[in-house]
């Protein structure tokens, strides 16, 4: 049985799995952000390698390749770029040092990508060639596979509709701008949400979801809303690429008794007809604190 590396960078740990060619996760080692200084990336690369090393050895096996899913991954040149929520701001090579380091192929790309290509592997997408994959968590990320491929684009960076503008001059988003997507649908989203609609007091998205869940009206309305906005920019999203469906996944995804009737009543209001009634809106097949692993596994599999 062949083994692989799937490292998940994320904003506060990157958890290292070593993981099987069938997609069961043999084991895993989790690294803190917070114990690397902003001038330390090569010291945080390093570490990987010596994680990637070391569960090979404790399970004697060889390494055939490691996957990386990072937040601004480039999988073009394997490097992360100007990532926010990370102390290494710029660009710096992640794959090709690895890769180097450990004497075996390194690919990396977007965390959401990855998701996609771990859906496809091991999930709810193992049957479709067309689809969106969507992660609602800090941040809004999507991976869009068109005719069984990940869309790169020319410059590695394709699929951030987090970053389309849904309200022109709106709430601030962390990219710069102003009104797009990922500031109203994403965990800090909906905590605003919840205070423009008068909410007060120290909350959680997780907390709304539950008094919404107990009737609760305002917050009822707060997940309503937040349906309504990811499915009027999903209605324009079919227009791209003309998936079959659109693949859910993340924290507020668990809610999504929620959001999905407003999502789906909003999308098919206002798509074209071409695509009216074809989409289909699922949740992801593969646990939680698994995926990233996994898509990350996928991606050099
Ligand atoms: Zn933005």
């Amino acid at each position: 049985m062949k083994h692989y590396a799937g490292i998940d960078i994320g904003g506060t740990s990157t958890t290292i799995g070593l993981v099987s060619e069938e997609g069961s996760i043999i084991d895993r080692s989790i690294i803190q952000i917070a114990d690397f200084a902003s001038d330390s990336i090569d010291l945080f690369i390093e570490q990987m390698a010596l994680e990637v090393e070391k569960l090979a050895e404790k399970h004697e096996c060889k390494i055939q390749g490691v996957g990386i899913g990072a937040p601004n991954g480039n999988y073009y040149n394997g490097t992360i770029e100007y990532a926010p929520n990370m102390p290494w701001k710029d660009v710096h090579p992640i794959a090709p040092v690895l890769e180097k380091r450990l004497s075996c192929p390194a690919v990396l790309t977007n965390d959401a990508n990855a998701g996609a290509i771990g859906e496809m592997q091991f999930g709810v997408a193992k049957d479709l060639k067309d689809f969106i994959y969507i992660t609602l968590g800090t941040g809004l990320g999507s991976g869009i596979v068109a005719g069984g491929e990940v869309i790169y684009g020319h410059d590695g960076f394709a699929g951030e509709m987090g970053h389309s503008i849904l309200v022109p001059d709106g709430r601030n988003c962390t990219c710069g701008r102003k009104g797009c997507l990922e500031a109203y649908v994403s965990l800090r989203g909906i905590l605003e949400t919840y205070r423009d609609l008068g909410g007060t007091g120290e909350t959680t998205p997780k907390d709304i979801a539950i008094r919404a869940q107990n009737g609760d009206e305002l917050c009822v309305e707060v997940y309503r809303k937040t349906g309504n906005w990811l499915g009027l920019k999903l209605a324009d999203a079919a227009t791209y690429t003309s998936p079959k469906a659109y693949v859910f996944f993340g924290g507020i995804a668990a809610a999504s008794d929620l959001f999905f009737p407003s999502l789906i009543e909003t999308m098919e209001f206002n798509i074209h007809n071409l695509y009216r009634d074809k989409i289909q809106i699922l949740k992801s097949g593969l646990p939680l604190n698994d995926a990233a692993v996994l898509g990350s596994a996928a991606l050099v599999m």
